[in-house]
């Protein structure tokens, strides 16, 4: 059996985004801006794409700007922040510990030009507190910027009340919300959010393609300059298959949200208690204010990267957390956030599940795992010097 359980990585592409690709591909191959016909074409499948996906989560068309994907949009948005701050003296920026590298990298980068940054702390139950935020705030914080959903954990943090404690101090809000586009319903303008960040991949459309919303009001930064596309704020030709495939996939997911969700819900649940009876093993991150589809266990006494390579010739796809962090034998700085040791950190498995798993599925995840945790457990100790 093959099963692919890193949906929070990347998701297959569906039926919908892929059809809409290849009518672009195959005809509407014109520039948008060019004035002929063919160019014309291509422009009506960019506007259409901006409209839809504006529409999906309650914003205006002219509020939202594509972009490469879900890094470029973390990235721009804390450009176009820090900017506005910088105007008005205000150089203190509000973030979490456990946000995607896409957002901690970019606050580092502010830190060297003098930003003050200070990043909220993570209780053990991968979930944030308005409490810390209302303690850390000030006069000249620039931006909050929370993650929708984590990445790793799939805990869903509490982003409304965040968004609208800072609507309330004047304090622009930025959301992550790449893992939870598609999966949790999202209304912009009804949770005060300022500014949100999408990428395609994560809910069944193709790589490279994201999105940024932000609202209207707030002075962009061009992100390139050299030409008048994304409202003149991103120079350069438009992917147009890869905004078509994006709204396509973004409408399919929204559209069968809740009939997906029951089915990935019970999968995961499935999981959870299952998983959850192998001695020594923790499920991380809240039971509950989870994503439907993303599970993470540590087991006691195993190293994950071993884990991952038998699950791999057993047919299964998983992840030790993030797929960019995979490879390093750093431990993830997601979980060493929520408190937990190095050693414990590095023991992590994350199942991520999309409408494409079955039940079946899991049933062989099930079967497969225990056997192979027991084997590894069995092995003599490998000494890490970490
Ligand atoms: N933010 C989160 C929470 C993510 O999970 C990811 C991808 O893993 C990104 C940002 C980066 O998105 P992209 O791969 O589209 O650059």
């Amino acid at each position: 059996m093959k099963i692919y359980a890193d949906n929070a990585a990347t998701t297959p592409v569906c039926r919908a985004a892929i059809n809409a690709m290849q009518t672009c591909l195959n005809q509407n191959y014109g520039n948008p801006s060019s004035i002929h016909e063919a160019g014309r074409l291509a422009a009506d499948v960019v506007s259409s794409a901006r409209r839809k996906i504006a529409r999906i989560i309650n914003a205006h068309a002219d509020e939202i700007y594509f972009t490469s994907g879900g890094t470029e949009a973390d990235y721009w948005a804390i450009n176009i922040a820090a900017e506005i701050g910088a105007k008005k003296n205000k150089r203190h920026i509000i973030s979490t510990a456990f946000e995607h590298p896409a957002v901690l990298k970019s606050l580092d980068r502010l830190k060297k030009r003098g930003f003050e940054i200070t990043l909220l702390p993570v209780h053990g139950d991968g979930i944030v507190r308005a409490d810390d935020l209302l303690s850390v705030i000030r006069d000249d914080t620039a931006l909050v910027s929370l993650m929708y959903a984590n990445n790793e954990i799939g805990t869903v943090q509490p982003v409304s009340l965040f968004a609208k404690l800072c609507n309330n101090r004047g304090v622009l809000f930025h959301t992550d919300a790449v893992q939870a586009a598609g999966a949790v319903p999202i209304d912009v303008r009804n949770q005060f959010i300022d500014m949100l960040s999408l990428s395609a991949h994560k809910f069944h459309g193709p790589k490279g393609t994201g999105a940024l919303f932000c609202r209207q009001g707030i002075p962009v930064t061009a992100l390139a300059e050299g030409g008048a596309q994304e409202h003149g704020k991103r120079a350069g030709t438009e992917n147009v298959p890869g905004i078509a495939g994006m709204a396509a996939a973004l409408e399919q997911s929204c559209r069968n949200m809740n009939v997906n969700n029951a089915i990935i819900m019970s999968m995961r649940d499935r999981l959870i208690d299952a998983l959850g009876g192998i001695e020594g093993s923790k499920l991380n991150g809240h039971e509950k204010h989870r994503l439907p589809g993303i599970v993470n266990f540590s087991f006691e006494g195993i190293q994950a990267e071993a884990l991952l390579h038998l699950l791999d010739m057993a047919g299964i796809c998983a992840s030790a957390g993030s797929a960019c962090a995979s490879g390093s034998q750093d431990s993830s700085h997601v979980l060493l956030a929520l408190g937990l040791t190095h050693e414990i950190a590095k023991s992590s498995l994350r199942l991520s599940l999309s409408a494409y798993n079955t039940p079946e599925e899991m049933e062989y995840i099930i079967q497969t795992l225990p056997p192979i945790i027991k084997r590894l457990r069995d092995m003599p100790p490998v000494y890490d010097n970490n």
